[in-house]
């Protein structure tokens, strides 16, 4: 059995204390009991120490949306992972879309650092997905085959069962289309398929495929009820305590 799992990540918003505190604090009060979803909140870095002290206590965990693959150095504006385990991440997303289009992060930049954060012990998530003119072209498959054996190139097994992987189709990130329950399952059973053959049917099994793309209260549980799909990453729906909580809700509902 898989445990569902929830990343916030907030991108570039809600980088003041205030705006900061306004969200988890109420967020924080929702999650009152223990739920046996997998919560982590992702905030800009100017507000990771804010987050951390005040989910300190409870069940909610802490990460950082991208990092470097050196430890410290002439690096300017660069963030050391090994900064942000001391500060309490225990969680890094790897190659968001943003960041391999924005900035033009390939698979080996992505693959080095996520040989780094497996290194020091910080858990991370990995993104990956196709363009609207690839799945159009019927490449969808192409594609995540070629970003699943070039980013997690020469990971062993023990290592990439530590590896949350998260499909995010590029053309349902931030536009309000998301993927339908059927064509998400029909990618994650894939990646799974693509374990399987590159490791073996347990690793295939034990290793979470979050989705993330326009994820929204009502179509999350829809998707989270799909086998293969366990959790998700949330941009847009995570700014806002209520709508993530009743996100967090409906990945609990599928445990039944
Ligand atoms: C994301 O940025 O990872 C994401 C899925 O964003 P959104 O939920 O806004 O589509």
């Amino acid at each position: 059995m898989r445990k569902p799992v929830i990343g916030a990540n907030w991108k570039m918003n809600r980088g003041t204390p205030k705006e900061a505190l306004e969200m988890i604090q109420d967020f924080k009060s929702n999650i009152k009991k223990t739920t046996s979803v997998d919560i982590i909140i992702f905030p800009p870095y100017t507000v990771l120490n804010t987050i951390f002290n005040t989910v300190k206590k409870t069940q909610i965990k802490v990460g950082a949306q991208n990092m470097y693959f050196e430890e410290k150095g002439a690096f300017t504006g660069e963030i050391s992972p090994i900064f942000l385990k001391n500060i309490g991440c225990e969680y890094v997303i790897l190659g968001h879309s943003e960041r391999r289009d924005i900035f033009q992060e390939t698979d080996e930049i992505i693959n080095k650092k996520l040989k780094k954060a497996l290194f020091i012990s910080l858990n991370p998530i990995v993104c990956i997905g196709e363009h609207l003119e690839k799945r159009e072209a019927g490449k969808t498959k192409e594609i995540i085959l070629n970003q699943f054996m070039n980013t997690f190139k020469d990971l062993t097994k023990e290592e990439i069962r530590k590896t949350i992987i998260a499909y995010e189709p590029i053309w349902a990130i931030g536009t309000g289309k998301t993927a339908t329950p059927e064509q998400a399952e029909e990618i994650h059973h894939y990646i799974r398929e693509l374990l399987e053959n590159n490791y073996d049917r347990d690793t295939a099994q034990s290793v979470r495929i979050q989705y993330g793309g326009s994820i929204k209260p009502n179509n999350a549980e829809d998707l989270f009820r799909k086998e293969n799909i366990d959790g998700g990453l949330v941009g847009g729906a995570s700014l806002q305590a209520e709508s993530l909580f009743e996100i967090v809700k409906a990945a609990q509902a599928t445990l039944k």
